[in-house]
């Protein structure tokens, strides 16, 4: 689901339907021409972010250099800011509207009930997919996953692929493995098609494209549109830009071999796939090419379709304020004879890549995640520093936080539970009551009590020292002496602090115990004032 451009759709008319891109265009080294129109002239679309945010493989990524500062600086990144802290402001603590209340309280009990029993409800949807005429594919590991869907795009002699947004496909790098094998693959939400334009990651669960503007949303569609005047967007309006994706994907639809989605949700009574999106260009993916690969993690099951009823209208809610997205499209197999249209073959590739380590562990409530996105929204730190950009993870906000380093697929995602002021925003907004904070705070023990070496040992000191309030009161009185007698940019010129301190802005440290003082004053003089009203 894409928030990005919601409301101005990408489905309906829309003009220069199958036009011809000249120039520019990418050689996948099988000396074919791209059959794309969406890609043909990416190679001109200028690199507005660095290396890191086209990483092949989250396993694989660099260091991230600090961002936050220029994301908050962008007038239009302070404008989504400011509406994000809107939405969650309207749900402070339990505040939940009455109608949505029960529907909260309801899916987290069906989450958890799916939890519970999840192999059997694996075992039933496994059964009934393959009722329909559909292939289901289980995979332990990222690599046994794209192996899986590498071989079905081979078998069926695949060169184009359409994509409707898929979190587990960018977890386990879908699109660079088939890339690897000359095939073009093509995102089709909005927003996830605009990132993939500037040769970007998606930063958000929903709304992929948050953090960028309208001017460079139309930076990227002129600069594929190349010298073509006549193919460029006849202006940088919203309903222009989304006329240009529109034309440009129609096109891709068309042409594509394989089709591959992410599932909302799996329903195991029924083995019928639930998909969500405001563009309808998921029930284009599952319609137009060939074969349609759906892939998903092993807690996307829900035991019966009448569950789809609580937890559709609670994602919509949750994720983007909708009572309802505008297509929510339920699949049950392959086309069946007499059908106008659908895939003449449907797999569904189930991946595991680590969720049966978190079974069962103090952090299983993990899994109930129905990937809303809301907790995102909510948090004031991933607010705003534009999402997952910022930390690198795939699932970017506080469940990335949790999630990311449980999946243990890179060392720095560790530290990510640190990244949190623990506010408790992202628990009031989850819609499935996921503690997200106490598990945060877990994360953060049991990491300090995996840590070796000098850091452990100093963070370890720290932590002893400031247990004592003279031990606190004589180290913020030694921060301040000792920041009057150093330079100020004593702690970035030391060999091992360097790299730490590259891109971050140390506070005046001569002011040390400031806050503390201020607070103090503070109080006493509400406590004098109270003392005052009390008199009788
Ligand atoms: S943890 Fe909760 S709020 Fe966050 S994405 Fe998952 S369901 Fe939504």
């Amino acid at each position: 689901m894409s928030a990005e451009g919601e409301g101005e759709g990408v489905s309906g008319g829309g003009e220069g339907e199958g036009e011809e891109v000249s120039g520019g265009e990418r050689d996948f080294g099988t000396g074919e021409r791209p059959g794309s129109s969406a890609l043909r002239g990416a190679g001109r679309v200028p690199r507005e972010r660095p290396e890191w945010a086209a990483g092949v493989r989250p396993g694989h990524r660099p260091l991230l250099p600090v961002v936050t500062a220029d994301a908050v600086a962008r007038e239009e990144s302070a404008r989504t800011a400011e509406r994000l802290a809107a939405r969650s402001r309207e749900r402070p603590g339990d505040q939940w509207p009455e109608h949505v209340r029960a529907l909260r309280e309801r899916a987290a009990h069906i989450r958890r009930e799916t939890l519970d029993d999840l192999e059997s409800h694996l075992g039933a949807l496994t059964a009934r997919v393959t009722e329909h005429g559909g292939t289901v594919h289980r995979a332990a590991t990222a690599a046994d996953a794209t192996a899986v869907v590498r071989r079905i795009a081979a078998e069926h002699g695949a060169r184009l692929v359409v994509k409707s947004k898929s979190m587990v496909a960018e977890e386990i790098g879908l699109n660079p493995a088939l890339e690897a094998d000359g095939i073009e693959v093509v995102e089709t939400d909005l927003g996830e098609y605009i990132v993939q334009l500037g040769d970007e990651r998606p930063a958000h669960i929903i709304a992929p494209a948050a953090h960028l503007s309208r001017a460079d949303v139309a930076r990227r569609f002129d600069a594929l549109a190349g010298a073509e005047q006549a193919q460029r967007p006849r202006d940088h309006s919203a309903s222009a830009l989304a006329g240009f994706a529109r034309a440009r994907l129609r096109a891709d639809f068309r042409r594509a071999d394989m089709g591959v989605t992410g599932v909302n949700f799996a329903v195991a009574e029924t083995g019928t796939l639930a998909l969500v999106t405001n563009e309808g260009n998921a029930d284009m993916v599952t319609s137009q090419p060939r074969v349609h690969v759906a892939v998903m993690t092993p807690e996307k099951v829900v035991p019966r379709l009448a569950d789809l009823g609580v937890l559709l209208p609670l994602l919509s809610h949750a994720g983007a304020g909708q009572r309802a997205t505008v297509y929510q499209t339920l699949l049950n197999g392959p086309r069946r004879d007499g059908e106008a249209d659908g895939p003449d073959a449907l797999h569904l590739v189930i991946v595991d890549n680590g969720r049966h380590r978190i079974l069962g562990t103090k952090y299983e409530d993990v899994l109930a995640c129905i990937r809303c996105g809301a907790c995102q929204t909510a948090c004031p730190v991933f607010r705003t520093l534009g999402g997952g950009h910022a930390y690198g993870s795939v699932y970017g906000g506080p469940v990335g936080a949790v999630l990311a380093p449980l999946l243990d697929e890179h060392p720095g995602d560790a530290e990510l539970p640190y990244l949190s002021s623990l506010c408790g925003a992202c628990a009031d907004v989850c819609p499935v009551r996921i503690p997200l904070p106490d598990m945060l705070v877990d994360l953060r023990a049991d990491h300090a009590a995996s840590r070796r070496g000098p850091a452990a040992a100093a963070w370890h000191a720290w932590s002893v020292l400031w247990s004592s309030r003279a031990g606190y009161l004589a180290s913020l009185a030694g921060t301040a002496v000792a920041a009057r007698a150093l330079p100020r940019r004593a702690l970035a010129a030391l060999p091992a602090a360097r790299r730490w301190a590259r891109g971050r802005t140390l506070p005046d440290l001569r002011a040390a115990g400031r806050l503390r003082r201020a607070v103090r004053r503070t109080a006493g003089r509400g406590s004098r004032a109270a003392r005052h009203r009390d008199l009788p």
